[in-house]
């Protein structure tokens, strides 16, 4: 008999998600079946589960979405031999292709032909999931797994922060979300001089600050040019991290950069959104787009980063058992939270 578990599922178009039974997935060749420990709430699965005009044109119906999580390996397909049962993995969520020119070239980020985790395929919001083994993560002892569960979206975070060297430079980041706030740990363990964050909502720029930005602006009563003079700033920002994908902010960070300055975008701006070219070139700015984080070698840095002492547990500002979904996605929906974590043990 097919056995049965429980599984947040998108069933049909619209809003919401639905908690449903669902096969428990059988480990293909070369792929490990994973027991769900954990798992976080990302900005895309806020996305779908309100139904948006992406998810509209992304997601096939049904679909157990979710992609940040840990848990352990419970059965191995045939020809893996690289883990065992009871392994603590999480697992990078792009599945490539690995014959196309980037995969061929290391650079699986830029795949052309990539499937989601928990957007073209089922994903973890699940107690099981089953990858490949070549997207498997294995996590050493010592990790808290409520700070796993979120690895993916913390690998975001390192491979946007750690684009352009900032070591002893002045960084600005638009948008104090999770990833904007895990920025702020990552820039300041890895040398940067000044971290000035902006956003509107103050809740999260209060846990930009706890995360170590030098100042945080919240642009509906305060200046950047005000928060720039008080850090003692003359001559604009070196290196500029743009995660909020809103046209105004990526304007005034073009505008605030130094001649020369380095500029990195994870912030989907809409379309139609229109820059003043001006600032890129007459300043000779360097725009540089993110996709995902470089597979494998982020994942490698995000860890060593956690062991050389960065504690990203401030960003943790919810907890709840995965059957009390709604109250995470409303968390999520109200902008007053960090990451969200969802407990699939109990
Ligand atoms: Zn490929």
């Amino acid at each position: 008999m097919q056995k049965m578990m429980d599984a947040l599922v998108k069933e049909a178009p619209g809003k919401g998600l639905t908690l449903k039974k669902m096969p428990v997935p059988e480990p293909g060749i070369g792929e490990v079946q994973i027991k769900i420990h954990k798992t976080a709430i990302c900005g895309t699965d806020v996305h779908i589960y309100n139904w948006d005009a992406w998810s509209e044109k992304n997601i096939k119906t049904p679909m157990i979405i979710g992609h940040e999580y840990v848990g352990e390996i419970t059965a191995l397909g045939p020809g893996v031999t690289e883990y065992k049962i009871g392994d603590i993995v999480s697992g990078e969520g792009h599945i490539v292709c690995g014959h196309c020119r980037n995969c061929r070239a290391g650079n699986g980020q830029w795949c052309k032909d990539t499937y989601g985790v928990g957007v073209n395929r089922n994903g973890a919001f699940a107690e099981y999931l089953c990858i490949p083994k070549t997207n498997v993560i294995l996590i050493p002892d010592g990790f808290s797994e409520d700070i796993v569960s979120f690895f993916d979206a913390y690998g975001n975070a390192t491979h946007t922060a750690l684009m352009f060297d900032v070591v002893g430079e002045d960084v600005l980041i638009t948008g104090a979300g999770p990833i904007g706030m895990m920025a702020v740990g990552i820039c300041r363990q890895n040398g940067a001089r000044r971290i000035i964050v902006t956003d509107i909502n103050q809740y999260r720029l209060n846990i930009a600050k706890q995360m170590g930005a030098d100042a945080i602006v919240n642009l509906r009563h305060d200046k950047l040019e005000d928060a720039m003079k008080q850090v003692g700033m003359v001559e604009g920002f070196d290196v500029g991290l743009e995660m909020s994908g809103n046209g105004a902010a990526l304007n005034q960070m073009l505008k605030s950069m130094r001649n020369g300055g380095k500029v990195a975008l994870l912030g989907i701006a809409g379309p139609g959104t229109v820059i003043d070219w001006n600032d890129v070139i007459f300043k000779g700015l360097t725009l540089q787009g993110i996709y995902g984080r470089k597979m494998y070698e982020t994942w490698y840095k995000l860890m060593a980063m956690i062991e050389a002492g960065l504690d990203l547990t401030p960003i943790i500002t919810h907890r709840f058992h995965y059957t009390e979904y709604e109250k995470g996605f409303a968390a999520m929906n109200s902008g007053e939270s960090g990451k969200v974590i969802l407990d699939w043990t109990k």
